[in-house]
């Protein structure tokens, strides 16, 4: 099993917190990851440039997301999803709208429990299903013990309303910004598509410091939200927020094929 390259524990805190100005120019303390966007001089093709500790995003060959093109099917052992609801403890890092997820919640994947810490989202999707890209695709990210990273990636088409969503959607800060408690709660376990198989595969955060070892899971079967709602979350990042697909390699990509 690979191990994930964690290069500083700050590193670990620009996906968890998001932590970077989106003024060009501002100077960051020096602790804090340089900032790194998703078009131009400082965009997807040059991150691995922009500093030593995000040589991966370049250097990389188990990175995410990808194409899902010809999965390996199998009889997996399904995830066990034991989420419950919470406060919609909300930001936005200037790279996505983030819900910090209030302890508790987990799922059991292989055997080993991970908590769920946050979920966010891109749009477009980050990953294709045979060269099709999405609407959008939200990432619930999950910790283990040992500080291993599994994600449930779920893809979102338009089309009807997404009632689930909506406290989500009401509540997007326009700006970088700070959690704060909305008032309101979600539960991601209604996010979740009706049929729960996945693409697995072993992969790496999508965005810098693209830390491997990540345990990637992205849900078969995708789910809808309407105009709307899809407007309201591309209107917050101009020109989309997800990382291209990047070579699958040499890596195993499976399908769980039954419920
Ligand atoms: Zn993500």
């Amino acid at each position: 099993m690979k191990k994930i390259y964690w290069l500083s524990g700050l590193a670990t805190a620009s996906l968890l917190l998001g932590a970077c100005s989106t003024q060009a120019g501002e100077s960051h303390p020096a602790t804090e990851p340089p900032h790194w966007t998703y078009e131009g001089e400082e965009g997807p093709a040059h991150w691995g440039e922009l500093d030593p500790a995000y040589e991966l995003c370049s250097a990389g060959t188990n990175q995410s997301p990808i194409d899902v093109e010809t999965p390996k099917g199998q009889d997996l052992t399904n995830i066990a999803f034991h989420y419950q609801p919470s406060e919609v403890n909300i930001l936005n890092n200037g790279h996505t709208v983030q819900v910090n997820y209030d302890a508790g919640s987990y799922m059991e994947l292989d055997g080993i429990h991970y908590d769920v810490v946050q979920f966010h989202y891109h749009s477009p999707s980050e990953h294709a299903l045979d060269g099709k890209l999405f609407a959008a695709e939200f990432h619930i990210v999950h910790k283990n013990a040992d500080g291993n990273l599994a994600v449930v990636g779920i893809l979102f088409d338009e089309g009807a309303q997404n009632d689930v969503l909506q406290p989500f959607i009401d509540n997007l800060p326009a700006e970088k910004s700070d959690v704060r408690d909305a008032g309101v709660k979600i539960n991601a376990a209604d996010l979740l598509p009706a049929v729960q198989t996945t693409y697995r595969y072993s992969g790496s955060l999508t965005t810098p410091p693209c830390s491997e070892g990540v345990h990637w899971n992205l849900m078969t079967s995708p789910v809808e939200l309407s105009s709307a709602q899809l407007e309201a979350l591309t209107s917050l990042f101009e020109g989309g927020n997800n990382r291209p697909v990047q070579p699958l390699n040499d890596r195993p990509l499976t399908e769980d094929t039954t419920p």
